[in-house]
């Protein structure tokens, strides 16, 4: 391996509290000195010698085209993740009153339709450079998805965890992969404790506890994407939903990158979070002036994003106050509905986290805190068709007909009916 280490950019990890160093390795706490989490490092100047536009728009369209940025030394597993659609997003944004804004749509990453893509990509790749043969993960549902899917392509052993109660999409988009999957009767904060012991005695490499370092860095690349798919530009506002707080944390992480080499103009973004009211332990945080997490439990339909000691909130929470944003919560109602706005305003089918999303884009535009004239980029992590149980019974039911035209007229006319009211605004 010394060969391709010498063309690596990372140098190594290091405690992001007391700066202590640590080796490359599977490890994710500072045991030596705080027990803060550990962050990877890179030397800024062999990428801003190796980078620039142009070698990174003759990339791979996938997130590798910023591989000089990721924690990986050698091939990378590239199943095409990343690199999803920025939509300029006119219908939604009129309706709101917003004169520009994008969607950031991750509900159609590859391989399985959520932003989880990115960080398993590069834990994975991580993984196989350390010699792990079996990975595994503590999952709200799309890692659990992810993990199954990228291990399944790489040849990779697997088994992952999830609590027991999630949607039936996300338990057989984990299941087709045929991984070991342990269903465990509690909420995600008690799989995630169950997966450290399990970690600590099996010796696997989970994807976020003992590689966590590695997997937290591919949410950078949401950061790096918007940019490029802005014509190499900062936006001016962005809104991102919060689980753990980490993707939230990593798109800063990347725009300061692209910054610091060199790529992109600086100017200030804010930042603001979105979650939701059943689990919202960093908003409330937040709304409280508090820099520190009291725990929750969840108890919500957004279970993708239903963590109720995240581990990242304090970082979220600074974030949002350096960059004038704010972190707000909205209720299990307000996300179904945003789901629906998004879905009828621009053909975007999202999950419950990216109705949560949209749910507080427009709370805070309606609160005055998005300004109109910001560019404002939404997004949108995961794809609506697994968690379609939490919008079942709040949408319309097709007219079932007769194949004959006189049953289409009537269940025509019948439609044309009740289309006024349907169209009003609400
Ligand atoms: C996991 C997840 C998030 C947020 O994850 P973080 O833990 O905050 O990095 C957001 N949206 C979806 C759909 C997710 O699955
Ligand atoms: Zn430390």
């Amino acid at each position: 391996m010394t060969a391709t280490l010498s063309r690596s950019t990372f140098t190594g990890l290091r405690c992001k509290e007391c700066g202590h160093p640590y080796e490359a390795g599977a490890r994710h706490v500072c045991e030596d000195v705080c027990f803060g989490p550990l962050e990877v490092v890179y030397d800024y100047d062999a990428i801003r010698s190796r980078v620039s536009r142009a070698t990174i728009e003759a990339g791979p369209t996938s997130i590798w085209r910023y591989r000089e940025f990721l924690p990986v030394e050698g091939e990378p597993i590239d199943v095409g993740t990343g690199f999803t659609p920025l939509l300029k997003a006119d219908r939604l944004a009129r309706r709101l009153g917003l004169s520009s804004l994008y969607i950031k749509n991750d509900g159609v990453n590859m391989p399985t339709l959520s932003f989880k893509d990115r960080v398993v990509s590069v834990a994975l790749t991580r993984a196989r450079e350390l010699g792990f043969t079996t990975v595994s993960c503590a999952s709200t549902g799309n890692l659990a998805n992810s993990t199954a899917a990228i291990a399944a392509h790489a040849g990779l052993e697997c088994c992952v965890f999830i609590p027991s109660d999630l949607e039936l999409g996300k338990v057989l988009g984990t299941l087709v992969y045929n991984p070991t999957l342990m269903a465990v009767k509690g909420n995600y904060d008690q799989v995630n404790r169950l997966c450290s012991e399990v970690a600590n005695t099996y010796g696997w490499g989970f994807v976020n506890i003992n590689l966590r370092p590695y997997y937290s860095e591919g949410s950078k690349t949401l950061g790096y994407e918007v940019i490029e798919q802005l014509g190499w530009q900062l936006p001016d506002h962005i809104v991102a939903p919060l689980a753990s707080g980490s993707l939230f944390t990593k798109i800063r992480k990347g725009f300061d990158e692209f910054i610091k080499v060199g790529l992109v103009e600086e100017k200030p973004v804010r930042f603001s979070g979105a979650q939701a009211e059943g689990c919202s332990p960093i908003a409330q945080a937040f709304a409280a002036g508090r820099d520190f997490i009291t725990p929750v439990k969840p108890n919500t339909i957004a279970k993708s994003i239903a963590i109720g000691n995240p581990a990242d909130g304090p970082y979220a929470i600074d974030i949002a106050n350096r960059t004038g944003g704010t972190i707000a919560a909205v209720t299990d109602e307000e996300i179904i509905d945003g789901i629906k706005l998004l879905a009828e305003m621009e053909g975007v089918f999202t999950e419950t986290a990216g109705g949560t999303t949209i749910a507080v884009l427009k709370k805070l535009v309606e609160q005055g805190k998005i300004d109109p004239s910001e560019t404002t980029v939404a997004y949108i992590t995961g794809n609506g068709l697994k968690t379609t149980e939490a919008i079942a019974s709040s949408i319309g039911a097709p007219y079932t007909i007769e194949p004959q035209l006189a049953s289409f007229n009537a269940a025509w006319a019948q439609s044309q009916a009740s289309h006024g009211s349907k169209a009003a605004p609400a």
